[in-house]
């Protein structure tokens, strides 16, 4: 799990920082606006932990524009006071859940950990992409016509990151984030070995799905059939 901090309190953000450290929890911290938005837009994070005032942009703010983008990611926000209109603001601009300061830090952990439970028991059991089926409860690929090629694990987990955003340049940096985890040794060559696993078993379900290359950035799932 990897959770993104926007929190302009740099005592409060070094605690969280060490307390979810300490839980085995992936934290990136940030302390302003701005970089929350350019964090919150990479798409790696299972969570976002998101104070309300903040400089540069203020958290409702960047709520709104992870929205408008359909970036479905759970966010909870943090509001400074016991404010009722910070929190209905909040939730209609489609916060998951708040926070308010001053509060425990376990509590802060039990409701991420819940938050990112609940997102993944909504997560589909299959998604599917013109002709090709991604299972998870069979971890396989199945074509339209009903032939299937198993995947591994990180297969799997690579083409889940694709599926789930069609059409849109997934980064090297972002697999490798998302899939091994920001503090491994994995590189451009073990995600360049993996798409081209992942391009023949494709290949094999003779569907019009391909995985395109943006040169030197990443990859997208395309559609080429119709
Ligand atoms: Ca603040």
């Amino acid at each position: 799990m990897r959770v993104l901090l926007v929190e302009d309190e740099e005592g409060l953000s070094q605690a969280l920082t060490e307390i979810f450290k300490k839980n085995k929890i992936n934290i990136d911290a940030v302390l302003n606006g701005t970089d929350g938005l350019k964090y919150a837009q990479s798409q790696i994070y299972d969570a976002i932990i998101l104070d309300i005032m903040l400089p540069g942009i203020d958290g409702i703010s960047i709520l709104r524009t992870l929205r408008e983008e359909k970036n479905n990611v759970p966010v909870i926000l943090l509001t400074a006071k016991d404010d009722i209109s910070d929190k209905v603001t909040g939730l209609d601009a489609g916060a998951d859940d708040y926070l308010t300061k001053p509060f425990s830090t376990e509590e802060l952990l039990a409701r991420v950990r819940a938050l990112t439970r609940r997102k993944g028991e909504m997560k589909e059991e299959a998604i599917t992409f013109g002709d090709l089926t991604l299972s998870k409860k069979n971890c396989e690929l199945q074509s339209k016509n009903g032939e299937a090629i198993k995947l591994s694990l990180k297969e799997y987990q690579i083409l889940d990151l694709l599926f789930e955003n069609p059409h849109q340049v997934i980064t090297k940096e972002q697999l490798i984030e998302k899939i091994w985890g920001g503090d491994s040794n994995a590189e451009y060559n073990n995600v360049e070995v993996y798409i081209s696993f992942i391009r023949k078993k494709i290949e094999n379900l003779k569907v019009g799905i391909r995985i395109r290359t943006a040169r030197g950035i990443g990859y997208s799932l395309e559609d080429e059939s119709r």
